[in-house]
């Protein structure tokens, strides 16, 4: 990102630069009349300002995409594509400290969280649809025929054509190549939109494309927000052949509605409300870390993080102290400094995280740890720190227990039985991930296999092989991407009937 700007006048140090972050459009940058700063969450300075697009700039990026399937990428041989998808993903490697410093400018999350998951996960997402892509093959089934000469069947896989992305800000780079990978490694072309709040490393991954040689139109970038912006020129484009989308359920449903008029295939990976049970017969220790990290990890921004925490009763009291003791040792502050936990993604953000905080009072939560704003008495107050929060006493009705917050919080209830456990892990509209705590085998089996959710873990949280189903039910999403299915959401196969 060498195109620098001197920064605005109401910036603290006005005496350095931010990158202008640009359009990529059918092989190069483009900048655009509108502009929006880019803030960071740790002490509300200026990252970068970035340069918005607008319905005609969108319009470019789909021709460019659509021109570029069908005249180059959708002609290339799979074993080629995937060996430019092998070029992103060294690109992305080539530049890993480049990408780790603007994912944290952006996120104010973890170094830890941002060189262990999120960026080697931005490489690893080309790699794995590169090596699919060049594997998959269809089915064919022979049949017979009432003159006796039968007929062959066989399919082909039909990309869309131009797909739009669009992604949220709270693993930035790791969710729009989750999408782009196999949008990409089947022959679509695809115009991304990343989320308002962390343009910069798709920015990055706009010029590994250039330099990896994928060709002009295949990968295009706008950036901007949701409604009246990129986001719903993208998503109402009639010329967009399918849309893949993760974000809130809230914004699922206003891009539902966009593209039915020209019944777009979806994909979508939406909010949850996810549940963590853990009997009495697990390990303690090991349920302990592990439920740590699912209600803290990213400050509590993962779609995947644990809002609702079931205990067997008989360990009810030692589990919620000692999840608050690891709590409490969390550390919170400047990613640079190692912590823990860094900020939630903005300031605004704060404030919906912080108002469950005075909704869980008023419905009468019992606040174990946590439930406020960290003093730290500097620029960092500037910053959307909150504290850890655990909280216990709620009844199943609460908001709290109900609605998705995505922070660091949870609450904790004892459950006495297990149907008891599954039918509170069930009471939810949302339907995402689940994690089971027992060292019974065929508990852990019987239980997983109950919960109404895309993905259970037992005796663990995050642990993902690419290669399985991702997805979610109610109003966690719709469809399943991942391995083999992401190849058939992005290259839907057709029938070929031969009469021999
Ligand atoms: P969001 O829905 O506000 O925004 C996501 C993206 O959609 C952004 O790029 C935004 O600009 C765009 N957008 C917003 N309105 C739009 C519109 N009308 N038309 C087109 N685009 C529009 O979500 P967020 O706040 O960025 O992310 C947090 C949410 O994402 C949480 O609910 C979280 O659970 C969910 N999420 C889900 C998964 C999953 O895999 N299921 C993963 C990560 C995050």
């Amino acid at each position: 990102m060498d195109t620098t700007l001197a920064a605005p006048e109401s910036d603290p140090n006005k005496a350095r630069t931010v990158p202008l972050l640009r359009n990529f459009v059918d092989g190069a940058f483009v900048e655009g009349r509108v502009r929006f700063d880019n803030v960071s969450p740790v002490d509300g300075s200026l990252v970068a300002r970035v340069c918005e697009a607008d319905a005609a700039t969108v319009d470019a990026a789909v021709r460019a995409a659509k021109r570029a399937q069908c005249e180059v990428w959708g002609r290339m041989p799979a074993a080629e594509r995937a060996k430019v998808l092998h070029r992103i993903a060294d690109g992305i490697e080539a530049r890993f400290d480049e990408f780790v410093a603007a994912e944290i400018a952006d996120t104010g999350k973890s170094q830890h969280q941002a060189r262990t998951i999120d960026i080697p996960r931005g490489a690893a997402n080309f790699r794995v649809f590169a090596d699919m892509v060049k594997v998959a093959g269809q089915e064919c089934f022979e049949m017979d025929t009432p003159d006796g000469r039968g007929a062959l069947n066989y399919s082909v896989a039909r990309p869309h054509g131009v797909v739009g992305v669009i992604s949220p800000w709270n693993l930035p780079l790791l969710l729009l190549t989750w999408k782009v990978a196999p949008a990409l490694a089947t022959s679509n072309c695809v115009v991304a939109k990343p989320s308002e709040e962390t343009p910069s490393t798709a920015t990055l991954l706009a010029e590994v494309m250039q330099d990896a040689g994928v060709p002009a139109g295949v990968f295009n970038l706008v950036h901007g927000f949701g409604p009246g912006s990129a986001g719903e020129f993208l998503t109402a484009h009639p010329d967009v052949d399918a849309i893949t989308f993760t974000g809130a359920s809230a914004t699922g449903s206003v891009i539902m509605k966009a593209a039915a008029p020209t019944v777009k295939p979806l994909s979508f990976e939406l909010g949850g409300k996810n549940a963590a049970i853990v009997f009495a017969d697990a390990d303690f220790d090991a349920a302990v870390a592990g439920t740590v990290r699912s209600v803290f990890s990213n400050c509590g921004q993962v779609c995947l993080c644990s809002e609702r925490v079931y205990v067997e009763r008989s360990i009810f009291d030692r589990f919620v102290a000692a999840l608050a003791e690891r709590a409490r040792a969390l550390t919170i502050g400047r990613p640079e400094d190692g912590v823990d936990m860094g900020p939630l993604i903005s300031r605004e953000h704060r404030e919906k995280v912080t108002g469950y905080f005075e909704i869980a009072r008023a419905e009468g939560a019992t606040f174990v740890t946590g439930g406020g704003i960290p003093a730290f008495g500097d620029e960092r107050d500037a910053g959307a720190f909150v504290e850890p929060t655990i909280l216990t006493g709620l009844p199943e009705t609460a908001r709290t227990v109900r609605e998705e917050i995505f922070g660091p919080i949870c609450h904790i209830a004892p459950f006495d039985s297990e149907e008891e456990a599954v039918a509170l892990a069930n009471n939810t509209d949302y339907g995402l991930a689940a994690a089971v705590w027992t060292q019974d085998i065929k508990r852990g089996h019987r239980v997983a296999r109950q919960m109404e959710v895309g993905i259970v873990w037992v005796n663990d949280w995050f642990l993902r092989d690419l290669r399985t189903p991702f997805g979610g039910v109610g109003l966690s999403g719709v469809g399943r991407e991942g391995g083999r299915h992401s190849l058939a959401f992005y290259a839907e196969p057709s029938n070929i009937c031969i009469k021999l």
